[in-house]
């Protein structure tokens, strides 16, 4: 099992509902994203999962989009984030339309920090 912690944590709620699945360390959104396995999210998403921890891969891709930001949001408003990507054989693939800077490179799955261990 210390090799769920190094990459992937056991999660039993997925954005705030129960669902059971994984999530992993993004290190373009500087935070944790969650695949939901057992059971969907709340908008009836569902990932596959291979089983290997080592070197995970979930399909379908992950297309997270966060907004539009309203109006009275200084700095953010009118924008849509988006961080949409694969992680296949431990790789994460952002895609090109990704808002963040690592649109369209792929990065090893980083270890998880200390504090999601
Ligand atoms: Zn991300």
């Amino acid at each position: 099992m210390s090799a769920v912690r190094k990459f992937l944590r056991r999660t039993g709620t997925v954005e705030g509902y129960t669902a059971g699945g994984y999530s992993h360390w993004c290190p373009a959104y500087e935070g944790m994203h969650a695949f939901a396995v057992y059971a969907p999210q709340r908008n009836g998403a569902q990932w596959l999962f291979d089983g290997n921890v080592d070197s995970p891969t979930f399909s379908p891709s992950k297309n997270i989009r966060v907004g539009p930001y309203p109006d009275d949001d200084e700095g953010k408003k009118g924008r849509t984030d988006v961080c949409h990507y694969f992680l296949r054989a431990g790789q994460i693939q952002f895609l090109g339309d990704c808002t963040h800077a690592m649109a369209g490179q792929t990065v090893p799955l980083p270890e998880l920090p200390a504090r999601y261990r």
